[in-house]
């Protein structure tokens, strides 16, 4: 009686299916009508896998060959004139809007990209203009897929991003000022068409997203609601019911909004993320309004706990009765991985606790029989029960050594032995450092060669041994081009590693690893995060053995080079059952006696990189993200705060954008911290001045993401610029970020004019 339903699927399929098509047909390997039979391919797929497991409400539109936002900049027809100019054909105008197009004399970039709310999915954002129209394209997808599944005997709910959360998420194009949110009156027609055309087709109900109402709103937002729901209201039964859903967040702090909804059918809830919301949601309710009540988690691999869902579920029909209560996933399941059957090295005992996407879909519609009739799926719910207690008792899960420690932990851990200014002197002294000194931000290029080796390495074809001998030579050469190049802190070129978190978390206790587990991260970018399953910690020194050996041949002060707690948890799949603060601390811990080891062996500059620290910044301002900050910024302190005053701890960071939390950044105490600067307007670093930071700051000088090799002159200048903001004696003189991605030539092109310039500021100063 109750019904269950799925939010969105992941578009990949099964082996990255989707990846795999659109690089083919960028690289001009495949037609446009193969790329586009197997996007039909992957949509059939999907719909039938939550056919079959006996879903009741399955989504359609949620299929996007890039990305869903930009295909709603394409149903709207809001592409911007500098794609439309290009006469190309629909799906190439998609792409060019979503990677830039370069070919055949059309040379246009892409729109911008950002992260969508708090995940590692990027969504590329509308780009509007001051007199911008809206116009439903021909053939609307939404239509069109939905005529698809219905004519493969399968009936389903259209996804759309909603009118309010298209606008908010969306900004002005280069040289309009229109606020997005104003546009609003033009663009509502065009959804009420597009909803009356998916009514004609035969679509009952649509899923509309409107996932900005976790925000904090600004008042012009939290006032557009109003009007665009009643302008769907008036079309009354010409178009579906509406299920209006939010995710990542409660609602509570919007609940002024709500009236807006008054005639929608539903309201669907994050009840993951937060389940104190259920009742306070339930009280708001309409006498005959339905709750989707998401408990099946879309952000995340653990398997449902079923007797908490349950729970939550029967308060839900105590209040509403059965027929407005609907099962659901928490959000789109699109930050999943495809399936766990995938997975054949997954420890048997742990492959037990996870469910990815394919998995989930079964979960829902379990639980929304579960909750009338358990005993219908008693089975299920007794090797749910058991694969629960199996985790909770497991000793991957529990390791008594570790929360042994994490007691023991005392606020002067955290602390460094002396302020900053007598560190800093003490250091000077030690390494010997002059003024605006050079180095770079860890890893040189990893060449074919170094993934050749490594392939080899972890397929068995050469020993350990030869790989070590390989890396020595790779440390070997890194040192050398250093010596040439004349910088002042080397770094040892990070050959040995495959990806920052990855290296780490392979290297302690408490992570397991997937073969298969590939999420999107944006268009055919895929990422494949390690999960932390039990309590943290290092059996082994992890970076010892490559930063000695390269301190060992090198002139000058090598920098150790380690991936920072709140990184290491961001980029993973987090435990669902104890809070991320004490992971971290965990985290912290293991990077505590890395740095302290990496001390005695010699290493005396320490660089702790925190590129995810702002990413997990949570979505509203208030006491959640100042209990995040200050749990993120102890676990940094923690990992570094052992050392010695001479020993210098630097920290990396990939954006410039901290205005917002920079007394976070400033609590770090790091000695020097590199930051990604040379895109952005010099005048950022006002801020440095504004709170008198007194520690020494690297603003990237040049941008690594591109190929180019900017002549000295700019380097000089870009200095300079610097010097307004910052006092020379602050200043360090380094890339955006790390090399990794760069060719060698590039590297030491881009290197020469860099050392070259920092040294005739030296000669100024
Ligand atoms: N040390 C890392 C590198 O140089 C830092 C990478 C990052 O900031 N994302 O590659
Ligand atoms: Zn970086």
């Amino acid at each position: 009686m109750v019904k269950s339903s799925v939010l969105g699927f992941p578009r990949m399929g099964v082996l990255r299916d989707l990846k795999k098509a659109n690089e083919a047909y960028w690289a001009d390997k495949i037609t446009q009508e193969a790329l586009l039979a197997e996007g039909k391919r992957l949509r059939l797929a999907h719909w039938k896998i939550q056919q079959e497991a006996g879903v009741d409400i399955i989504p359609s539109n949620d299929f996007s060959f890039y990305d869903h936002v930009l295909d709603h900049i394409q149903l709207f027809n809001a592409v911007p004139a500098r794609y439309t100019a290009q006469k190309l054909s629909p799906l190439d105008e998609y792409f060019a809007m979503g990677r830039g197009h370069q070919k055949a004399g059309v040379d246009v970039p892409a729109l911008e990209m950002v992260k969508w709310f708090d995940s590692n999915y990027h969504y590329v954002k509308p780009t509007l203009q001051d007199n911008q129209t809206f116009t439903l394209a021909a053939d609307p997808k939404p239509v069109r897929e939905f005529l698809e599944a219905k004519e493969a005997g399968i009936a389903t709910r259209p996804v759309l991003v909603g009118p309010v959360s298209f606008l908010a998420l969306g900004k002005a194009d280069r040289g309009s000022t229109v606020d997005p949110i104003t546009l609003l009156d033009k663009l509502v027609p065009v959804y009420v068409e597009l909803l009356k055309a998916l009514k004609a087709a035969g679509a009952e109900s649509v899923q509309i997203d409107e996932p900005v109402l976790v925000f904090d709103l600004r008042p012009e937002v939290k006032a557009a609601f109003k009007p665009a729901y009643e302008a769907f209201a008036a079309a009354g039964d010409a178009i579906p019911s509406i299920v209006v859903a939010t995710y990542f967040g409660d609602i509570v702090h919007n609940f002024d909004v709500l009236p807006a909804f008054a005639n929608v059918r539903g309201i669907h809830v994050d009840l993951v993320r937060n389940p104190e919301q259920l009742e306070p949601v339930i009280a708001q309710l309409g006498p005959n309004q339905i709750l989707s009540a998401g408990v099946v988690d879309g952000r995340n691999i653990w398997k449902n706990n079923f007797a908490k869902s349950l729970g939550l579920l029967q308060t839900a029909i105590k209040a509403l009765g059965p027929e407005r209560v609907i099962v659901a996933t928490s959000s789109s399941l699109l930050h999943t991985p495809h399936t766990l059957a995938s997975e054949k090295k997954l420890p048997a005992d742990v492959y037990e606790w996870f469910s990815f996407a394919v998995e989930k879909v079964k979960e829902v519609s379990i639980l929304a029989k579960a909750v009338t009739d358990p005993e219908a799926v008693r089975a299920e719910l007794d090797a749910n029960a058991a694969a629960m207690k199996s985790r909770a008792d497991s000793t991957r899960t529990n390791d008594p050594k570790v929360k042994e420690r994490q007691e023991q932990v005392t606020e002067e851990m955290h602390h460094r032995k002396s302020p900053f200014e007598s560190r800093y002197a003490e250091q000077k002294k030690h390494l010997s450092l002059p003024l605006f000194p050079t180095t770079t931000i860890g890893s040189f290029p990893q060449t074919s060669e170094i993934r050749i080796q490594r392939n080899k390495f972890t397929k068995g074809e050469i020993t350990e041994q030869e790989y070590d001998d390989f890396i020595k030579k790779e440390i070997d050469l890194a040192v050398q081009i250093q010596d040439e190049l004349g910088l002042d802190v080397y770094v040892h070129g990070e050959p040995e590693r495959n990806d920052m978190v990855q290296y780490f978390g392979e290297r302690l206790q408490g992570y397991v690893f997937t073969t298969h587990a590939w999420v999107q991260s944006y268009g055919s970018r895929c990422v494949r995060p390690p999960i932390i399953v039990g309590d943290i910690s290092r059996p082994a020194p992890m970076t010892v053995k490559e930063s000695k050996y390269a301190a060992s041949i090198s002139k000058k002060p090598m920098k150790g080079m380690l991936t920072g707690p709140v990184t290491c948890l961001r980029w993973s799949f987090p435990r669902d059952d104890v809070h991320q603060s004490v992971q971290c601390q965990q985290l912290a811990l293991a990077l505590r006696d890395e740095v302290l080891d990496l001390e005695k062996n010699g290493i005396f500059v320490i660089q702790v990189d925190e590129p995810a620290l702002r990413e997990g910044l949570p979505l509203r301002k208030g006491a959640e993200r100042d209990a995040y900050l200050k749990w993120a910024v102890n676990s940094f302190k923690l990992a570094t705060a052992g050392v010695e005053d001479s020993t210098q701890i630097h920290s990396h960071f990939c954006y410039s954008e901290f205005q917002d939390f920079f007394h976070a950044i400033a609590a770090l105490d790091a000695d020097v911290l590199s930051i990604e600067n040379s895109k952005s307007d010099a005048k950022l670093l006002k801020v440095f001045i504004d709170e008198a930071y007194p520690r020494h700051i690297g603003p990237g000088v040049y941008d690594i993401h591109s190929p180019r090799v900017p002549p000295e002159a700019e380097f000089k200048q870009r200095i300079q610029e610097m010097l307004q903001f910052l006092r020379p004696e602050q200043l360090w003189i380094n890339p955006d970020c790390g090399l990794k991605t760069r060719k060698w030539d590039e590297v030491k092109g881009a290197l020469t004019h860099m050392v070259n310039a920092a040294k005739q500021f030296r000669e100024q100063y």
